[in-house]
């Protein structure tokens, strides 16, 4: 039967927490009166997990298992999951029960009452996370919006649910590295939130490391905003203008003779060259950014409605 519901979770290395994910995730599916699938991205673990996948699959035939090559992150699991899901909605999350599947009902529910395409989980208690991941999320909430992604709702993480259509249109960004949780919002489909408190994981250990974390960071400000580069020009920019400073305060320098026999040369060959490079490296700097945001290819506005056919669209987008 076609599945309503698709619920895509992305696991890396979850052998110790997949007894109790699946214990606990599936009555609450089946609770739901509503044909679903699960869709397990096991993102190239190299432990049991797929070997215990295998094992349930065999009694639990709404079980899917995408099984990714190699290791290649949380966010890349959930993109591949969001491509081989079927549903008419589709929840993502974490396999270590740190986002409660009872929750699905009530994201349904909201998404449903209110029709909105969207809906975010978003943890009002995080008192189960250490205080480094407390604090490191709220510098990355603020950062990110101060950055340009205004539209981030605060504490929302990779726990939420989609329609069809915002999929679908997620699955169209051609971009790489994408940060979801960043790039949803953008899309400007009708949003609600469910709060929820965030557990403890399980069982098992994070699976992110620091170095992951900088990277998705990294990946959220570089996907995000071009701050970093524009400021390569306005470092370029200043530097042009200190090179020329120097330059004429070399000239100056040598006609009134306070300098010795080959100074002035120097100076003036080193400053216009710098100052030359500078201002080039800045002016490429913003060809690069025009290149980066053309290959993103996200839409630059999406119609809510169009009086002519009477119609919301919730997918024609330019
Ligand atoms: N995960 C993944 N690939 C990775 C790292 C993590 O698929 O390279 C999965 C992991 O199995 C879990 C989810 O992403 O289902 C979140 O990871 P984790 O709970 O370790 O992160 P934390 O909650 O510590 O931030
Ligand atoms: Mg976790």
């Amino acid at each position: 039967m076609h599945p309503q519901l698709s619920v895509v979770v992305p696991m890396y290395q979850e052998q110790e927490v997949l007894p109790l994910f699946v214990e606990r995730l599936r009555p609450v599916l089946d609770g739901l009166a509503t044909p679903y699938e699960v869709v397990a991205v096991d993102d190239g673990s190299r432990d049991q997990t797929p070997v215990l996948l295998q094992r349930y699959r065999r009694e639990w035939p709404e079980l899917r298992i995408l099984r990714l090559r190699a290791n290649s992150g949380h966010q890349a699991a959930i993109s591949a999951g969001l491509m081989g899901a079927r549903g008419d909605w589709v929840v993502t999350l974490d396999a270590d029960l740190q986002d409660p599947p009872e929750v699905i009902a009530q994201m349904l529910a909201l998404a449903r009452a209110e029709s909105v395409d969207v809906v975010y989980g978003v943890r009002t208690d995080r008192s189960s996370d250490s205080v480094f991941k407390r604090l490191s999320a709220k510098v990355f909430y603020a950062g990110m919006r101060r950055a340009g992604a205004t539209d981030l709702p605060d504490n929302a993480g990779d726990y939420r649910l989609m329609s069809r259509a915002t999929v679908d249109a997620v699955n169209a960004l051609p971009e790489h590295h994408r940060v979801l949780r960043l790039v949803i919002p953008s899309l400007g489909f009708p949003s609600a939130s469910v709060g929820y408190v965030r557990e403890v994981r399980a069982a098992g250990r994070s699976k992110y490391p620091i170095a992951k974390m900088v990277r998705l960071s990294v990946d959220s400000l570089t996907g995000f905003s071009l701050t970093p580069l524009r400021l390569a020009t306005w470092f370029g920019l200043g530097g042009f203008l200190a090179a020329v400073g120097l330059l004429l305060y070399a000239l100056v320098a040598k006609l009134t003779g306070l300098t010795v026999a080959g100074w002035t040369s120097t100076v003036v060959i080193v400053a216009a060259v710098g100052a030359v490079q500078l201002l080039c490296l800045g002016i490429m700097g913003e060809y690069v950014g025009r290149i980066y945001t053309t290959l993103q290819r996200r839409p630059t506005y999406y119609v809510a409605h169009d009086s002519l056919t009477g119609q919301d669209s919730r997918t024609a987008a330019g």
